[in-house]
């Protein structure tokens, strides 16, 4: 593979390289064993777009692991394990449909909501006990029925 060295002034083959770089994310430092590519003439540092979202991918998802975050996926899938729209689940845990918008595109939880989604994935009464539902006129379509079977079956649920 060849790419433009910005210090050879020229195309040059360049060359993969594992190295241990920092990033910020949320303001904390994260080290990871990122890719880079640099010049096989003079190894400077040879900008990738695509590597570059690779290591930043990597230290969001070793961020995510470290604070016990919900990975971007896991995400759309409490949501869809509901039935719910993301209207809908930001409707329940009292967020704006923004929020919840940003979260699935691979914005990083803050640690209460996180929170919040982690009990909605795994505590079924947690639903009934803490949200309220929302006005009829802003009610979802997918609502009525979570709320009534949710209410009426929280006992079952534990056992299971
Ligand atoms: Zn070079």
């Amino acid at each position: 593979m060849r790419a433009y060295c910005p210090r050879c002034k020229t195309e040059r083959k360049v060359k993969r390289e594992h190295r241990k770089e920092t990033y910020p994310v949320k303001g904390e430092p994260v080290t990871i064993d990122a890719n880079v590519l640099i010049c096989s003439m003079c190894g400077t540092d040879i900008f990738n777009e695509a590597l570059d979202s690779e290591n930043l991918a990597l230290a969001y998802s070793k961020y995510r692991k470290a604070k016990g975050i919900v990975d971007v996926d896991e995400i759309t899938k409490i949501r869809k394990k509901y039935g719910l729209s993301q209207r809908g689940i930001a409707a329940l845990l009292g967020w704006s449909p923004a929020t919840i918008s940003r979260y699935e595109a691979g914005a990083i939880p803050s640690i209460p909501h996180n929170e919040q989604l982690c009990r909605f994935d795994e505590d079924a009464p947690f639903l009934t006990r803490n949200a309220k539902p929302p006005q009829d006129s802003a009610l979802p379509p997918c609502l009525p029925g979570i709320y009534r079977k949710r209410a009426r079956q929280p006992r079952q649920r534990q056992k299971e």
